[in-house]
């Protein structure tokens, strides 16, 4: 199967679904990762500028580590906006290239005002990629594209329908968080926070829900035409 995780800045993908996107490369799938922004405001210190590369270069590498291609899309942090035609194609873009089974991006009770963007763009351009005509390019229309939403941080607002058995590569989901240097790094000289063990208990937390040690957790998108009847995650 082909696999396409849209998240919206480097990391967040690595925070609520990298464990199940390592298994769906174990089980052969093709899978693509694609950042909406370059998150060149995530810091303090660094300037913008010098952040959006050197976060590039971070979500790269940890997607090098699960065998995952990983693109951007390269907008600034704060710029995504769900109604700007020009982003949703970019997005149209990308799912005709990866020719997705289907999709995990954000989920609409999101706490974050750009990652809920990024849901809506995602959300519009599953339809829109499909229509055949709609501006033809390199790549031929998708399918309509089923759509699985990722976790929401501390998995506030969020109650999981469906959930994967992370427990063989949680190691790896962690070693793929610790690649964001710029973020886990800042937090840890800094404010003190250890983010891998925040992440490590909500994956543990989601694993006690289903009965196994670690687990991420999704809902799917119920709405015609986007469901299939079989599981399409790992
Ligand atoms: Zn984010």
């Amino acid at each position: 199967m082909n696999v396409l995780a849209i998240g919206c800045h480097p990391d967040d993908i690595e925070i609520s679904c990298a464990g199940t996107l390592a298994k769906c490369v174990k089980r052969g799938d093709k899978v693509i990762v694609a950042h909406v922004c370059n998150g060149d405001m995530g810091h303090v210190i660094i300037p913008p500028e010098e952040l959006g590369p050197m976060r590039n270069g971070e979500a790269e590498r940890a997607g090098a580590l699960a065998g995952i291609e990983v693109l951007t899309l390269d907008i600034g942090d704060l710029l995504p906006n769900g109604c700007d035609m020009k982003q949703r194609d970019a997005v149209v873009e990308v799912i005709r290239y990866a020719d997705p089974d289907f999709i995990i991006t954000h989920s609409p009770t999101d706490y974050m005002p750009d990652h809920l963007a990024v849901h809506k763009l995602v959300f519009d351009a599953t339809f829109t990629a499909s229509v055949p005509h709609y501006a033809p390019g390199k790549y031929k229309a998708s399918k309509v594209t089923p759509l699985y939403y990722m976790d929401n941080l501390a998995g506030m607002r969020f109650e999981p329908t469906v959930y994967v058995d992370i427990t063989d590569e949680i190691e790896l989901k962690l070693e793929m968080l610790e690649c964001h240097e710029s973020q886990l790094k800042w937090m840890r000289d800094h404010d003190h926070i250890d983010f891998a063990d925040f992440v490590r208990t909500c994956s543990k937390f989601r694993g006690y829900q289903c009965n196994c040690a670690y687990a991420e957790g999704f809902t799917e998108e119920l709405v015609y035409p986007k469901v299939v009847a079989k599981r399409l995650l790992p």
